[in-house]
């Protein structure tokens, strides 16, 4: 049995890849089950509710030796606790190479494009075998949420491509209207505690010497109402302290991306986080917000960046 997963604090593609790369898997004869990291955003859960589908269950322990295929991540940092202990058996990933290792020759398939649905749609096409509707309404959302519907600068023509080809399928006509009305259930952020907004899309990366990293935790949260957040930010900032004192962290940024002016402003907790912004982006925080202009690509654009400045050559 494979269990099949995405990264810690699950977005639409880490739950969508987990759905769709078990039932392929399946299809390849292998036996797999999808499973997720956490509790589904807003966005996820309107995208399930609208297909009538269940979330993937909560993976629990898994025992030393397990057969597991990552999505949509590969470094542990982001992964199950007891990664380096599991048989890895395949990887099918968007982001930078990490810290993966395997004890036995592995299935690989990375790919720069702008979402792991993309990567999924090829192996199907690949494998000559039909997507229906449900796998193609995930991958399609899933490419939409990654890119911000192509407003990334992580987007390629592959993506735009995948969803020409994935929208029939799916049965939406309007794109548009969908996109936008994912964007609409993942602003609707209610009386959610700030905790559990920070958390939401959280990721925790190591910098520096590998020996001796420094653990930063950078969160976003993608909104078409970042009036909503910035409302909260005495709350936000907080969490923000209380996060980073209890998981060990150097240093918290919370970036909130205004997904239709594609802009971020990041929270900065304090004096550590505000000489890295200055230092790696040449960026002065006013009071405790920072303008990072249209860098609205974690991966492309915010953590390439710190990690060339705390690159052990520096
Ligand atoms: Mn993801
Ligand atoms: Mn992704």
């Amino acid at each position: 049995m494979i269990a099949v997963f995405g990264h810690l604090n699950p977005d639409t593609d880490a739950i969508s890849a987990a759905m769709v790369y078990a039932r392929f898997l399946s299809r390849q004869g292998h036996e797999a089950q999808a499973y997720r990291l956490g509790e589904l955003n807003f966005e996820t859960a309107f995208v399930l509710r609208e297909l009538g589908l269940e979330a993937p269950p909560l993976l629990g322990e898994l025992p030393a030796g397990s057969q597991v295929a990552l999505v949509d991540h590969n470094e542990s940092a982001q992964s199950v606790s007891n990664l380096s202990e599991l048989n890895v058996t395949h990887v099918v990933d968007h982001h930078k190479l990490g810290d993966l290792t395997t004890v036995s020759p592995a299935y690989l398939r990375f790919e720069p494009v702008g979402c792991t649905g993309t990567i999924l749609l090829a192996l199907h096409r690949e494998a000559g075998l039909s997507v229906e509707l449900q796998d193609a309404t995930l991958m399609l959302s899933a490419i939409l949420s990654d890119t911000l519907h192509f407003r990334s600068p992580t987007t390629t023509g592959r993506d735009r491509e995948a969803v020409e080809f994935l929208a029939p399928i799916a049965g939406i006509e309007d794109v548009e209207a969908y996109a936008l009305a994912m964007f609409a259930a993942k602003s609707d952020l209610g009386d959610t505690p700030a905790e559990t907004l920070l958390r939401m899309d959280f990721k925790v990366f190591p910098f520096g010497d590998p020996t001796q990293p420094q653990n930063w935790g950078i969160g976003v949260i993608e909104t078409t109402n970042p009036g909503y957040v910035f409302g909260r930010q005495d709350e936000l900032l907080a969490a923000m302290d209380q996060v980073k004192a209890d998981d060990g962290l150097t240093g918290v940024l919370l970036s909130v991306v205004d997904i239709l002016n594609e802009t971020n402003r990041a929270l900065v907790l304090g004096a550590t986080e505000a000489k890295l912004l200055r230092e790696a982006f040449g960026v002065e925080a006013e009071g405790q917000v920072a303008d990072l202009g249209n860098r609205i690509s974690r991966k492309k654009q915010i953590v390439p960046t710190i990690e060339k400045h705390f690159a052990p050559e520096n």
